[in-house]
C-alpha cells in the first residue's frame, strides 16, 4: 500500500520520512493530491503549497502571537493573490479538508492556525488610495504599522489603527478595530466602504451597502475566519490634520485614589466633543520577572487641536480632573499625527518612525511557548436601576478593587491588569443593528482585562480571568470578538453577536454552506441549511456580479501579483 501512494523516485525517503513523524501514507498520497490540484489551478504559482514533510512547514507553525501547540495544520499556503486563495479553497473542498485564513497572526488563541489548510493571506499586503486620498485598498498582510505610517507619511490620511504596529488590517478591520481614534472614528470596520474576498466554494465575492449587503454587515465584527477568505478592504480614510497638533500627557496614582478616579472617569463621556482622548489602565500585579508588584493606576490621554500644555490643564481642569491626586510622568506637546501614533504606542520601538515600518513586520517573532496569558474584553453599562446608563458609585469600585486585588494574589498568578476606555459616539452613534458587532454600540465603556500566569499553574489565567468577568456581569453588554476568549465556552455566539447570530449563520449558509472554513470559535450553520450540504454540488463560479461590470472584468484573467505596497496615487479598482 505504501508503495502506491508515494511519489516515483522519492519513495524511500517519504516513507522513512512517514515513520519518523508519523505521518501516514494516506496523509502524505492527500497532500500530494492537494498539491497537484493547487499547482494545475494556480499556473503562475502565486505561491506556495507546504504539507507537513516539507522545509518551511515548521517555520510556519510559529508564526502566531499565541501559537496553539495542539494545532497541526495539513497545510500552509502561502496565497500572493486571490487566485491563489480561490484554488486552495477549491482543493481543500475537492480533498475533503478545512481551511482558515491568516493574515498577521495575531489572534488571541491562535485560531488563524488549524488542523486543515492555513492559506496564508498575510502577503497580500498592499495599499493603494484613490486620486484624493479619501479611501485606501489595503490588503489583509498590510499591518497597522506599515498602513498607517504610509497613509500618514505620503497623504496625510488615517484609519483608525490599534497601537501595535505587527497586528495585520486582516483580521484587526473583520473583529471590529478599536483604536484611541475611535472616539471620533468609530471602529475600523465602520469606515469600510466594500470587502472582496473568497468564499467557501471558491468564489470571489464583493460586497458593500449595495451588493451583498449581508456579507457587508458581516464583515464588520462577525467575519474573521468565518465564511470568506478577504483578500481587499476598502476604507474611508481621515484627515490627519486635526491630530498635528495635540498635548500627550501621562499621570500615575496609587491604589487607594483608584475607585475615586473611576468613578470620576465614568462620568466624564463626552471626550469626543471636548477633544480629550483618556485611557486608564489598571495594574494589581505587575510583572514579578522585572521586581513590579505594586498596584496603581496610569493615566494616558491627549488633547487635541492645541499645542499648548497651559490650555490643555485648562482643559482637564475644567472637566474634573484632579491634579492632586496623580503624579505627572510626562506632559508633552506635540506638532505631528505621527508623533501623536507614536506617544499612543508608548513603546521603544515608536522612538523613530522608521521603526513603525521595521516593526510593522507580518509576523512577530516566532514562539511556541508564550507565558500563561488570558485576555477578554467587555462592553460596560451601569444602569444602577434604571435603563439609562449612568456612572456607578464609587463603592462599585470599592468592591471591584477588592476582589481583583484578593484574585490576583492566588497562587500562581504574576499580572493582573484591566484597561478602561470611554466610548464615543464615533462608536455608539451608530445602531446596534448596522454591524455585526454588537454589545459595544450599547456600552459606555471598554473593559479589557489580561491575566497572566506561571506556566505551572495552567488553569490559573483561564480561571481568575472568569471570575473577573463575574465581577463585572452585571453590567456587561458582551464580549468584543477581537479580543478572542476562549474562557467563554459555549457563550460566546451570545457574547459576541448578541441577537446578530441567526442573522450571521444565515450568511454563513450562504457563503460557506459546507462549511470549509474552520474555526476555534465558529459560527455554525442554521439546522435548515443541512439539506442544501447533503446536495454535494459544487459550483465553480457564482453568478451575480451585473450590478458590478468592471469588478468582475477586473478579475476575469490572472493580473500580475500586487506589489507589496503601491503608493503610486491611481484610481480604486477594487
Ligand atoms: C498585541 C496585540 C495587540 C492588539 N491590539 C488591538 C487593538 O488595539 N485593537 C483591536 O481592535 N484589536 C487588537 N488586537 C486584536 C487583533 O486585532 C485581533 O487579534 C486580530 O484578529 C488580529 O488580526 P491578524 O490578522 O493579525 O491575526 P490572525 O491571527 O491572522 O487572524 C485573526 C482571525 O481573523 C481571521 N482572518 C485573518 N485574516 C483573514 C482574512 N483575510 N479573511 C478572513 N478571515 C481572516 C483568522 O482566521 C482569525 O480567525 C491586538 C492583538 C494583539 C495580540
Amino acid at each position: 500500500m505504501l508503495g502506491i501512494v508515494v511519489r516515483p523516485g522519492l519513495g524511500f525517503a517519504v516513507v522513512c520520512l512517514a515513520l519518523v513523524t508519523g505521518v501516514n501514507a494516506s496523509t502524505i498520497a492527500q497532500g500530494d493530491r492537494f498539491r497537484k490540484c493547487w499547482e494545475a489551478k494556480v499556473p503562475g504559482h502565486y505561491g506556495k503549497v507546504f504539507i507537513r514533510e516539507d522545509p518551511g512547514y515548521n517555520d510556519r507553525m510559529t508564526r502566531n502571537y499565541e501559537p496553539d501547540p495542539t494545532k497541526a495544520p495539513f497545510a500552509f499556503v502561502d496565497c500572493e493573490n486571490e487566485f491563489a486563495v480561490q484554488a486552495a479553497i477549491r482543493c481543500a473542498a475537492e480533498n475533503g479538508l478545512q481551511v482558515c485564513p491568516r493574515s498577521g497572526g495575531h489572534s488571541r488563541i491562535g485560531s488563524s492556525m488549524c488542523d486543515g489548510v492555513v492559506l496564508e493571506m498575510g502577503l497580500i499586503g498592499h495599499l493603494q488610495v484613490s486620486e484624493n486620498a479619501s479611501k485606501a485598498s489595503v490588503g489583509p498582510g498590510l499591518t497597522n504599522g506599515v498602513g498607517i505610517y504610509h497613509l500618514l507619511k505620503n497623504y496625510s490620511r488615517l484609519i483608525p489603527v490599534g497601537k501595535c504596529a505587527s497586528v495585520a488590517l486582516g483580521g484587526y478591520i473583520l473583529g471590529g478595530g478599536l483604536s484611541e481614534f475611535s472616539d471620533k472614528l468609530g471602529f475600523a470596520c465602520d469606515n469600510l466602504v466594500s470587502v472582496s474576498g473568497v468564499d467557501g466554494m471558491g468564489n470571489i465575492v464583493h460586497a458593500s451597502q449595495t451588493v451583498n449587503q449581508d456579507l457587508f454587515w458581516a464583515a464588520c465584527g462577525g467575519g474573521a475566519g468565518q465564511f470568506m477568505a478577504f483578500f481587499n478592504y476598502t476604507l474611508n480614510t481621515a484627515v490627519s490634520t486635526v491630530y498635528d497638533n495635540f498635548v500627550g500627557f501621562r499621570y500615575r496614582t496609587p491604589i487607594e485614589n483608584v475607585p475615586q478616579v473611576l468613578h470620576w472617569y465614568f462620568g466624564f463621556t463626552d471626550q469626543e466633543a471636548s477633544n480629550v482622548q483618556l485611557r486608564l489602565r489598571l495594574v494589581i500585579k505587575g510583572s514579578t520577572n522585572k521586581g513590579n508588584n505594586s498596584e496603581y493606576m496610569d493615566l494616558a490621554g491627549a488633547c487635541y487641536a492645541t499645542s499648548d500644555t497651559a490650555q490643555c490643564r485648562d482643559l482637564m481642569v475644567a472637566k474634573g480632573f484632579n491634579s492632586s491626586m496623580w503624579n505627572e510622568r510626562i506632559f508633552m506637546p506635540g506638532y505631528t499625527a505621527m508623533d501623536l501614533i507614536k506617544f499612543y504606542a508608548e513603546s521603544e520601538m515608536f522612538t523613530d518612525e522608521k521603526a513603525l515600518l521595521e516593526h510593522g513586520m507580518l509576523y512577530v517573532e516566532g514562539s511556541s511557548s508564550r507565558d500563561n496569558v488570558r485576555v477578554t474584553a467587555l462592553g460596560f453599562r451601569y444602569q444602577g436601576n434604571g435603563s439609562i446608563p449612568t456612572q456607578p458609585p464609587i463603592d462599585y469600585f470599592v468592591n471591584y478593587i477588592q476582589q481583583s486585588q484578593t484574585d490576583c494574589n492566588m497562587t500562581g498568578l504574576r499580572k493582573c491588569i484591566t484597561i478602561f476606555q470611554a466610548l464615543g459616539s464615533g462608536i455608539t452613534s451608530i445602531s446596534e443593528n448596522s454591524t455585526a458587532l454588537y454589545g459595544l454600540r450599547l456600552s459606555t465603556h471598554w473593559i479589557s482585562i489580561r491575566i497572566e500566569a506561571r506556566l505551572t499553574y495552567e488553569n490559573a489565567s483561564s480561571d481568575s480571568l472568569i471570575r473577573h468577568q463575574s465581577y463585572l456581569a452585571a453590567e456587561s453588554m458582551g464580549n468584543f470578538v477581537n479580543y478572542q476568549d476562549d474562557t467563554l465556552g459555549s457563550s460566546y455566539p451570545e457574547a459576541y453577536y448578541g441577537p446578530g447570530y441567526t442573522r450571521l449563520q444565515s450568511v454563513k449558509a450562504l457563503f460557506d454552506p459546507w462549511n470549509i472554513f474552520l474555526s476555534s470559535q465558529p459560527v455554525t450553520l442554521p439546522p435548515s441549511s443541512l439539506l442544501r450540504r447533503s446536495l454535494n454540488v459544487f459550483p465553480m463560479e457564482r453568478s451575480g456580479y451585473e450590478d458590478e461590470p468592471f469588478f468582475w472584468k477586473r478579475y476575469s484573467s490572472f493580473p500580475q501579483v500586487q506589489p507589496r505596497l503601491d503608493f503610486s496615487s491611481m484610481e480604486l479598482d477594487y
